[in-house]
């Protein structure tokens, strides 16, 4: 993980991030809910109210809210309990709010994904649009097998699939995407 926060000049809010993902892995197991956050990228700190939720039914739109019209960068962190990859949902809020650079989505089985815009992404609204529209296909594939990833036990299977139908389809998006095995 401290290679990829070192690779996009992260490494100022390596402690910060330390510290969320520890805290919210904790939480989750716990509670057993997703727990959402976010990392202002100007102060360094967590300036997101925490948000739980029921699994994969985060409520991340009170965070677009607070996040919207700021004018400030975000990295944005949530966990999925399932150790599912992002999903369709994730990545059109990715896309479609400016104020998010980053997503870091840690799973509880020590995999962490980690997204990124690339410098040149500067897509219009109406651009994302299409660009959805036209990759539906490829999200709504990559949600069935999100579906089956919770319910198989091949795991190396799946996630070797996902790993290749995310990193196209973020390629597509002007999105980096990793997966990190291992915690921070
Ligand atoms: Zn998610």
């Amino acid at each position: 993980m401290k290679g990829i926060l070192k690779k996009y000049n992260l490494l100022n809010i390596q402690k910060e991030v330390s510290r969320i993902q520890y805290e919210l892995l904790i939480l989750t197991e716990i509670r057993k809910v997703e727990v959402a956050t976010g990392i202002n990228l100007m102060s360094g700190l967590e300036e997101l109210n925490r948000i739980y939720g029921e699994k994969a039914r985060i409520r991340i739109s009170e965070h677009l809210r607070e996040m919207r019209n700021t004018s400030q960068e975000y990295l944005h962190i949530h966990t999925h309990p399932e150790n599912s990859p992002p999903s369709p949902e994730d990545i059109k809020i990715f896309l479609q709010t400016k104020e998010i650079k980053f997503m870091i989505i840690f799973g509880l089985m020590n995999a962490t994904y980690f997204m990124s815009k690339k410098d040149t992404f500067d897509i219009s609204e109406e651009q994302i649009k299409k660009s959805l529209y036209d990759n539906m296909q490829t999200l709504e594939e990559a949600e069935k097998y999100s579906k089956k990833y919770n319910e198989t036990k091949d795991i190396k299977y799946i996630e070797d699939l996902f790993e290749r139908t995310w990193s196209v389809t973020c390629a597509e998006f002007g999105i980096n995407f990793h997966i990190i095995k291992g915690g921070i």
